[in-house]
């Protein structure tokens, strides 16, 4: 029977439980255990799906179409392991289960509360990932503050779980915040007390506290922590602020989290971490040997989170070429053709990002433009390629009002169109062509130097695609489709012939870079970038 262990969080939002509860998922990895971790949210959309990115930042997509909450871009970057539809539960999916069994009849003569029926069905989404026998530890994050209104069922799932597998086989992580105020110049452990009492109040113990804090909490301190908030005196753990989120798994380790784990789950230490591709792709990291600055380009750069795996992704690439990747983040919609110059002209690779609607998409052809006539490295994401192949009909092919039908639906060259299989339906979650696709490349085109095979597999994210008709006259004039999904004789890579390094890609291969496997399509885009110095 695997062993389940419980991430909450308490104080405030936003102190990284993604990635503490990534961190001890590596460290246990590293020392030879299978594990995943899953994330429950406990807000009432079915997945992120349908959710703007600013209110959630980016939605991740898993190669089985699940659209997820992007700490799943997290746990896959550390682990290099994929995640699945299992991995991410919201409320929204728990109540649709109970409301779709209850019609069914599967609770005939029964008042359906949210608990049990809630509770359980929480309880039944965390169990399934053990079921599948493939992970000897399971790591559930619960997302939200404790003390939400939302949040009780989980809490209340995760003390029932706990009382039901017994104190060796499932325990509660706990992160809170330990501020440090200036005025009085000390730590403060009093909003970690009370958030350990609203945990308490729903009948849940922790057992390991991990405390937020941006100065190193003493050993009094912890003494205090441990004695008021009733766990033992090595189960209060500091993370203090990192300068990467790539540090953190050696901060814990230094606060030996994995070995306090592992003891109160009364699981055997096995070997020391295995850490070197780590530690190398750190050391790496923090002592480039040459720098570049890259620009994104899209239209909600006011939240950084919009864009999560296409920066991490950038960061691995550039640690694969031992350079430092400056990011400038520019707005679409302030890049005009007249600006073009003035914005761009620093930029030694433009990145162009997925999106959807029609705010920002003249910015975001204007770059390319630029792009394609001053030949600089280019990578154009899903609706950035997209728009390259909309530039192209406009500024080569002279047919001058090329779109997508996205934005324009009576274009007279709808050089992107929606695809034939989405044309029927209406409803908006979960409704994409969504995950893994096989591609396969031609040979010899850039899209082959970079990934060196034919066959390749990658994640999508869409309802339009290159129109097919046209295919022949972009193929005349320069822009190759040089990877075509054999099924759907979709275009999902096109690349300019006369041009050092501009590719378009229909799918998003950001989701799949992790730190022990740059993604080669970054990686060259870097390098390219460096070429063009
Ligand atoms: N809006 C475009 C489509 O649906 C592109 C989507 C994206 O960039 N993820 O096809």
């Amino acid at each position: 029977m695997p062993k389940y262990i419980f991430v909450t969080g308490g104080v405030t939002s936003s102190l990284g439980k993604g990635i503490i509860a990534a961190s001890l998922a590596k460290l246990l990895q590293a020392r030879g255990y299978t594990v995943t971790i899953q994330k429950l949210d406990p807000y009432i959309n079915v997945d992120p799906g349908t959710l703007n990115p600013y209110e959630h930042g980016e939605c991740f997509v898993t190669d089985d179409g699940a659209e997820t909450d992007l700490d799943l871009g997290h746990y896959e970057r550390f682990l290099n392991v994929p995640t699945s539809q299992a991995n991410n539960v919201t409320t929204g999916k728990i109540y649709q289960t109970v409301i779709n069994k209850e019609r069914e009849g599967a609770y005939l003569g029964k008042t359906v509360q949210v608990i049990p029926h809630i509770t359980d069905e929480i309880k039944r989404r965390i169990k399934l990932l053990g079921e599948t026998g493939k992970f000897e530890i399971i790591i559930t994050e619960i997302g939200g503050t404790v003390g939400d209104i939302e949040s009780l069922p989980y809490i209340e799932a995760v003390r029932q779980m706990k009382w039901e597998l017994g104190s060796n086989n499932g325990l509660v992580i706990h992160l809170t915040l330990v501020p440090y105020l200036a005025a009085a110049g000390e730590l403060k452990t009093k909003p970690t007390q009370h958030s350990v009492k609203a945990l308490l109040e729903s009948g849940v113990q922790p057992d390991i506290l991990v405390c937020r804090t941006e100065k190193h909490i003493t050993k009094e301190i912890r003494r205090k922590i441990a004695l008021f908030c009733n766990v033992t005196p090595n189960a209060v753990l500091e993370s203090i602020d990192a300068e990467s989120i790539y540090d953190v798994p050696l901060l814990m380790l230094k606060e030996h989290l994995d070995e306090v784990v592992l003891s109160k789950l009364k699981l055997s230490q096995r070997n020391e971490p295995n850490l070197d591709n780590w530690k190398s792709f750190l050391a790496k990291l923090k002592n480039p040997t040459s720098e570049i600055r890259i620009g994104i380009i899209g239209k909600y750069i006011e939240l950084k989170d919009a864009y999560k795996s296409i920066a991490e992704a950038l960061i691995h690439a550039g640690v694969s070429n031992e350079c430092k990747v400056n990011v400038s983040w520019i707005h679409s919609e302030h890049i005009t053709a007249e600006n073009a110059q003035s914005q761009l002209g620093k930029l030694k690779g433009i990145l162009v990002a997925p999106g959807f609607g029609d705010r920002g998409i003249e910015g975001k052809i204007a770059a390319i433009k630029f792009a394609r006539e001053n030949k600089i490295p280019f990578l154009g994401i899903c609706l950035g390629m997209q728009c390259a192949v909309i530039e192209f009909a406009r500024n080569v092919l002279g047919r001058a009002d090329a779109h997508s039908t996205e934005m324009n639906p009576s274009t007279k060259n709808p050089v992107i169109d929606i695809m034939e299989s989405q044309k029927a339906i209406t409803a908006k979650g979960g409704t994409m062509r969504l995950g893994d696709n096989l591609c396969q490349l031609t040979k010899p085109s850039k899209a082959y130097q970079v990934y060196g095979k034919i066959k390749i597999h990658e994640r999508h994210r869409h309802r339009y695609e290159f129109n097919n008709k046209f295919l022949k006259e972009f193929e005349t004039a320069g822009m190759l489709a040089t990877g075509i999904n054999p099924e759907g004789n979709l275009v999902e890579i096109v690349e300019l012939r006369d041009h050092p390094w501009f590719i378009g890609v229909q799918f998003h291969p950001e989701y799949r870079s992790t730190v022990e496997n740059p993604h080669p399509l970054f990686a060259r885009f870097v390098k390219a970038a460096l070429e063009n110095r």
